[in-house]
């Protein structure tokens, strides 16, 4: 794509997301909890309201691109051909019902399968991050640097302690500094690609949960792979993680020895 018509579109979607900060506050101020498939998987008005707000964006502004996102079937949608946009319209959904903090919208614009646009909204702190394809990542337009190298024991690292058996927990917690967890995969991964984590883990996470990090990652020398190194499938996401450089191997012998990372 030409560099002008991605500029084009970067800017629109900028605009979109402004008109966000318009229609939050009264979503919030209303909202609706329900449940998904059990108790603790929440969708609230505002995960809805946003995702239908951008589908209509995009029929109106690019209505050949198609859009794969976490409250909608997705069924008719091959991510990897054609213009296809991810999204998490609220990652982080627990954060925003119990908290009001700590959430974020994730976006990520893929033309046949190659990540070329990304952002994650952190809304409740007005921070907006962006990638470009080949012109670095931005956080309200200023330039992010690559973070400098942190090796295990001196990082923070991140992961839902839930889901990890806890002799892995244990050795995690002896090779490495610290442990904090924000409870969104999207601003968890921020902290990595700020330089402020080690590493963040996901053992489970859906397209839309890493769907812009892929370009962050790569625009700024992260690790992102399964947590086998290999490479990781964004149609389908799958065992996560993104790491600094120095710890991403000492991380990934740690997840995979003895009988693993499961519980
Ligand atoms: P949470 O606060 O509900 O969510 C924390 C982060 O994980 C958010 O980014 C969230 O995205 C995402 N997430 C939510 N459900 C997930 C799932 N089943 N697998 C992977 N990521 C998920 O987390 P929690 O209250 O600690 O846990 C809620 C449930 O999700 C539990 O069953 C937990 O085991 C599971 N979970 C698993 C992992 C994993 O690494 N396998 C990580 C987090 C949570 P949304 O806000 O968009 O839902
Ligand atoms: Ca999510
Ligand atoms: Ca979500």
């Amino acid at each position: 794509m030409e560099k002008e018509q991605l500029i084009e579109i970067d800017e629109s979607i900028n605009a979109w997301l402004t008109t966000l900060d318009d229609i939050i506050p009264k979503l919030i101020s209303d909202m609706v909890t329900t449940t998904k498939e059990n108790m603790f998987d929440l969708v609230t008005n505002v995960d809805k309201a946003i995702q239908q707000n951008f589908e209509l964006f995009l029929k109106e502004h690019y209505p050949s691109h198609q859009l794969f996102a976490e409250e909608k079937s997705n069924r008719e949608v091959n991510a990897k051909e054609g213009h296809v946009w991810i999204m998490d319209p609220i990652d982080g959904t627990t954060n925003l019902v119990k908290q009001q903090e700590d959430y974020c919208i994730i976006l990520g614009y893929f033309i046949e399968g190659e990540p070329v646009l990304s952002y994650i909204y952190d809304y409740p702190h007005g921070q907006l991050y962006k990638a470009v394809r080949g012109f670095g990542a931005y956080v309200n337009g200023q330039p992010l640097s690559s973070p400098e190298d942190i090796e295990l024991k001196d990082a923070i690292i991140s992961y839902n302690s839930l889901v990890i058996n806890d002799e892995t927990i244990q050795d995690l917690n002896d090779a490495s500094f610290g442990y904090r967890c924000i409870g969104s995969c999207g601003l968890d991964s921020i902290r990595v690609i700020k330089g402020q984590f080690g590493a963040h883990v996901n053992t489970n996470p859906k397209p839309w949960d890493i769907a812009a990090q892929f370009l962050f990652a790569s625009e700024l020398g992260l690790k992102m792979t399964t947590l086998n190194n290999t490479k990781l499938d964004f149609s389908t996401g799958g065992p996560f993680i993104i790491s600094n450089q120095a710890c991403h191997a000492s991380m990934l012998e740690i997840l995979n020895s003895g009988n693993g990372y499961n519980k």
